[in-house]
């Protein structure tokens, strides 16, 4: 006997590996319609293709983003490599170009698959003094043409905001495809569609699930044909989300912006007072006058506010002392705030920068803060507390 309830409130999981077909004729229409690559289809064939509660989560990540398509991938590295792959033809393809502040992982793709196994021209482009400037940006789109520009609206773990608006305009003026991760911005601060991006992408395992207990991804667009290029694509390489994960996902996205709005708030609070703070040798914060990128991120984001994430460095005579100082001061507040390699949890969460970067940012006393949204005396307790304890 089925049981199904008509009164349920939530959307249902699907979890049929394959759905049922019931003859020989509709299977046959069903397999023509699958075709078109809709999001979604008039009859659901098999979950790697299409799931009923992926569409369902799908819908409110296009209510979020403001986007005519959302597809859902089972991580935010499988929404990369779906949007970039649908522009690749042979190895013949024309120069991709990725910005340099942008997340190890998305770079690391970059240079191991894309380039070293699929032979494709991978390029960067590298930011002048920390920050992006519009006039080398032309000039380097003026003799590569490049294919795609990659860009993220707020980089990690560095927060640089790129002049986006920008960038787009002149990108789109050489023929590029703009691909925008906006995983640390969130379409609460900035929807790139609007600005004339091609495609936006998330880590849909931090802010949009912000509970830690699912990995995620999602492209968002409003061109038909990138769009069902991205539904293949994710189809043929099995980059589908579960059915369990798009109904934790649809239940958590629906109270993103109440998070996110707290988490800015409290992000803001939580760089005030570490700039205070003799110990802090300098803070990274998009809203700090000082920060490299203040002035794209006040004309990006207007007053609505400048991300959830801290970083920091402590200060110290010697590389010694400041690895000192940050190890006393993870240690200080670990009870309260979890070491955790993550970000955009309903918690603060923190990762030691040398050790997961390494070369790139080798200052041991760099610390990268995701502010969650604890109580906010509670939280700058626990952060004055641990600085006090330091010596
Ligand atoms: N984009 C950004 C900005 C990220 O920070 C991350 C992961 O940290 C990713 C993409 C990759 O996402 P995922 O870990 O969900 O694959």
């Amino acid at each position: 006997m089925k049981s199904k309830a008509i009164n349920s409130s939530r959307t249902t999981i699907y979890r049929d590996a394959g759905f049922e077909l019931f003859d020989a004729e509709t299977t046959s229409s069903a397999f023509q319609n699958e075709t078109n690559n809709e999001r979604e289809p008039g009859l659901y064939i098999y979950s790697r293709y299409r799931n009923p509660t992926v569409v369902a989560a799908e819908e409110e990540i296009m209510k979020l983003e403001g986007s005519a398509w959302s597809l859902l991938t089972q991580s935010g590295m499988s929404a990369i490599d779906t949007a970039v792959s649908i522009f690749q033809k042979g190895k013949k393809t024309a120069p991709w170009l990725f910005f340099s502040e942008i997340y190890g992982g998305t770079l690391s793709y970059a240079d191991s698959i894309l380039k070293r196994r699929r032979g494709l021209d991978i390029q960067s482009f590298v930011p002048a003094s920390e920050r992006y400037n519009i006039t080398a940006f032309e000039s380097v789109m003026k003799t590569l043409h490049p294919e795609i520009v990659y860009i993220e609206a707020i980089s990690n773990p560095m927060l640089i905001v790129p002049d986006a608006v920008r960038i787009i305009k002149v990108a789109k003026k050489y023929g590029a495809k703009v691909i925008v991760d906006n995983t640390f911005a969130t379409p609460y601060l900035w929807k790139p569609l609007e600005s004339g991006a091609d495609i936006v992408i998330h880590s849909a395992t931090k802010y949009f699930s912000g509970h830690g207990n699912i990995t995620a991804g999602v492209i968002c667009g409003n061109d038909k044909e990138i769009m069902k290029a991205c539904i293949e694509y994710r189809k043929f390489v099995g980059h589908m989300i579960s059915a369990d994960d798009a109904y934790r996902l649809h239940t958590q996205v629906q109270t993103f912006e109440l998070r996110f709005r707290n988490q800015c708030s409290n992000a803001a609070i939580i760089a005030e007072l570490l700039n205070k703070s003799s110990l802090v040798k300098k803070v990274w914060y998009p809203g700090l006058k000082e920060h490299p990128s203040h002035e794209e991120a006040l004309r990006l984001f207007g007053k609505k506010g400048f991300g959830g994430m801290v970083t920091f460095d402590f200060a110290g005579k010697t590389k010694v002392e400041k690895k000192k100082r940050r190890d006393d001061f993870i240690k200080a507040v670990t009870k309260k705030i979890k070491l955790i390699p993550s970000l955009g949890d309903f918690r603060t969460i923190l990762m030691p920068v040398e050790a997961v970067w390494g070369t790139k940012y080798p200052e041991p006393g760099m610390i990268r803060i995701s502010a969650g949204f604890e109580d906010t005396d509670e939280l700058i307790g626990t952060i004055k507390k641990a600085l006090e304890s330091i010596k």
